[in-house]
């Protein structure tokens, strides 16, 4: 099918999407990579009477460190994360979870921004600015705010955004040099969507866990940190056995989803055995 009929608007200026997205609020879309969007819009599912395409705006297109955070504009493309962006564990991390998104055709339109903004449950970027507690700014002709990750996702394809709102920018912190991680995903088919994904992050100081960040994705409606797991590791010498322990916890925390993709009890194994085997990769 082809989309239904909307008119076309190629801001040039922040400042100008902010204004279109002011005058047609509820019935305006931001187009960003359009591999979400467009999709549905064929499909009708999706039928926005305006367009606001940011592709133009090149000051929204840029990853870069300020101070101790990565800050990634609403421009930047997935593959944009295929190398290193930096050179700590941060930077390493993202370049090992862009592998599991999609297809490289995919990758090379979709943004960073638009994932968080599409919010899917199953999204490894949503899942990654979950489990580091990313900041998420929003900007409208109302003004700039800044959003935690764990205030921002609120349901399936749901969040804190006014529909006035652009993702301008998020906002990850720098990992230290020492800090280990873990990332797994398990989907049907290579690039699918995933069903259940973890992501763990784990420092050590002295022989046990100082911090820990332990994120599902795929298994609720959004992903999250689980405190459960993350306590079942720290103060604690992370093994084999210890990991195990964690997937437990969390594997009992998550209140999995029913569709037709997967029933609870498998999404709720899946988390299981996604958060031990990222957690295996933390250990010292
Ligand atoms: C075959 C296929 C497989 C895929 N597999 C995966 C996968 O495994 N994992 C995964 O995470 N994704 C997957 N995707 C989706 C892909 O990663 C998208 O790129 C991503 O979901 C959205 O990014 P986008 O830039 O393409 O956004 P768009 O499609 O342009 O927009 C998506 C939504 O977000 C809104 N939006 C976008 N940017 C902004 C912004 N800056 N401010 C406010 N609103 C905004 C749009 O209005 C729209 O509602 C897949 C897509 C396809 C077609």
């Amino acid at each position: 099918m082809k989309p239904a009929p909307f008119h076309y608007h190629a801001p040039r200026t922040i400042a100008d999407a902010l204004a279109a997205l002011a005058r047609h609020g509820g019935d305006a879309k931001v187009l960003a990579g359009g591999q979400s969007l467009v999709p549905v819009m064929a499909f009708r599912l999706a039928r926005p009477g305006h367009l606001v395409d940011i592709n133009g705006i090149g000051e929204l297109d840029y990853v870069r460190v300020e101070g101790d955070q990565l800050r990634i504009g609403a421009c930047a493309r997935h593959a944009a994360f295929h190398a290193p962006v930096e050179p700590g564990p941060l930077g390493r991390l993202l370049a090992t979870v862009v592998e599991s998104i999609a297809h490289l055709p995919i990758r090379t339109r979709g943004t960073f921004c638009g994932s968080l903004a599409h919010a899917d449950a199953s999204s490894e970027w949503c899942a990654t600015a979950a489990t580091l507690d990313a900041e998420i700014v929003l900007e409208s002709e109302r003004g700039r705010r800044v959003v935690k990750a764990a205030d921002y996702f609120k349901g399936f394809l749901m969040t804190d955004r006014a529909d006035d709102e652009l993702v301008v920018e998020a906002r990850l912190p720098l990992l230290a040099a020492d800090t280990r991680f873990g990332f797994e995903e398990f989907s049907r088919r290579a690039g699918d969507y995933a069903l259940g994904l973890c992501v763990a992050v784990v420092r050590h100081a002295g022989g046990t866990v100082a911090e820990a960040r332990i994120g599902v994705g795929g298994a609720e409606p959004f992903p999250r940190r689980i405190p459960e797991a993350e306590a079942a590791i720290l103060g604690k010498t992370l093994d084999k056995d210890l990991c195990r322990t964690a997937a437990e916890a969390a594997a009992g925390a998550v209140d999995p989803m029913s569709d037709t993709q997967a029933e609870p009890e498998y999404r709720r194994d899946l988390v299981r055995a996604m958060v031990r085997r990222a957690l295996e990769r933390c250990i010292a």
